[in-house]
């Protein structure tokens, strides 16, 4: 019976419980060895406290919650928990009702021996109110909150989208990063730019290598106004090769609707845009999708051949 509990949550069930969220499995060896450990000492102390023969009470989900727990009073929350100790399942007695100790995170009650406390940043008002204000969570809560820390598991493109109008801070970081990820792709490509890539070693490398996803240090670091800059540094660095490195130079486009000499780039996310069927880059203000000159050029060759051979 006790090894049917532990497959019913196996570690890697460690994903989020909403949308919008995903974790990228054995990118992090190290905190997913303690992620591992961590979860095989919380689930021995689950069991050995588990009252044998109770279907009432299941172990904390080791997921990321999203949502943000409506206040509900501790009676009736205890009676939904039915007298158990959310994290070990020990039976309360209702006079030590009072003793029990809220977790914001999981918004369950525990007993003093699963909850040391402690206090962290809750993930869904980090998403849902950029609260950065700790609160007290069971010590299951901070190790798996702690151990999310640094992790880019919270995807704004799939959900969450808002935060960007919300947070002025957040939707800056966005855009720099957007000129960031583009590049990043043009200077790997080029042989000259060692240098200019070091650079981006300053700031973890989902943040330059995809768009959209954070870490909650990331959103604490936004929230202190020391992540644009910095991408902002990154990203004037990386111009300046661009602009005076003839082999990048000889990779940009030239807009085929307005002909101008001035050579353009994908990363320049403000002002140019790249046709979704040919991929060629044009001046966002210049292009029309119904009729892309390079696109038309393409069908026309193919319509061409294609008469030529009779079919
Ligand atoms: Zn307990
Ligand atoms: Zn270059
Ligand atoms: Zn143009
Ligand atoms: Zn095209």
């Amino acid at each position: 019976m006790l090894s049917e509990e532990v497959t019913r949550q196996p570690p890697g069930s460690l994903i989020p419980a909403s949308s919008g969220v995903s974790m990228e499995v054995g990118e992090e060896e190290q905190a997913e060895e303690e992620l591992d450990s961590s979860v095989d000492t919380a689930r021995e102390v689950m069991l050995k406290s588990r009252v044998p023969g109770t279907e009432d009470w299941v172990p904390p989900p080791c997921q990321i919650i999203l949502t943000v727990h409506p206040p509900v009073k501790r009676d009736i929350a205890v009676v939904a928990q039915n007298f158990f100790c959310a994290g070990c399942g020990t039976p309360i007695q209702p006079k030590f009702v009072k003793r029990l100790r809220y977790c914001e995170y999981l918004g369950k009650y525990f007993c003093d021996r699963c909850h040391s406390s402690a206090e962290s940043c809750i993930p869904a008002r980090i998403l849902l109110m950029w609260d950065f204000r700790k609160y007290q969570v069971s010590d299951f809560s901070k190790w798996l909150l702690d151990s999310i820390w640094h992790q880019p598991i919270f995807n704004l493109l799939s959900g969450h989208h808002s935060l960007y109008a919300k947070v002025k801070e957040l939707d800056r970081v966005k855009d720099i990063q957007e000129q960031l990820f583009h590049i990043k792709k043009l200077l790997k490509t080029c042989r000259f730019a060692d240098s200019v890539l070091k650079e981006f070693e300053q700031v973890p490398s989902h943040l330059t290598d995809e768009c959209h996803m954070f870490s909650m240090d990331d959103f604490l670091r936004t929230k202190k106004g020391l992540l644009a800059p910095l991408l902002k540094d990154i990203l004037r660095a990386s111009l300046a090769h661009v602009d005076s490195c003839e082999l990048c130079q000889g990779k940009g486009f030239i807009c085929e609707f307005c002909q101008s000499t001035t050579v353009i780039f994908p990363f320049q996310t403000m002002t140019c845009r790249r046709c979704a069927g040919c991929r060629a880059c044009f001046h966002k203000q210049c292009f029309q999708s119904s009729r892309c000159p390079r696109c038309a050029r393409i069908i026309a060759r193919r319509q061409h051949s294609e008469s030529l051979t009779g079919t």
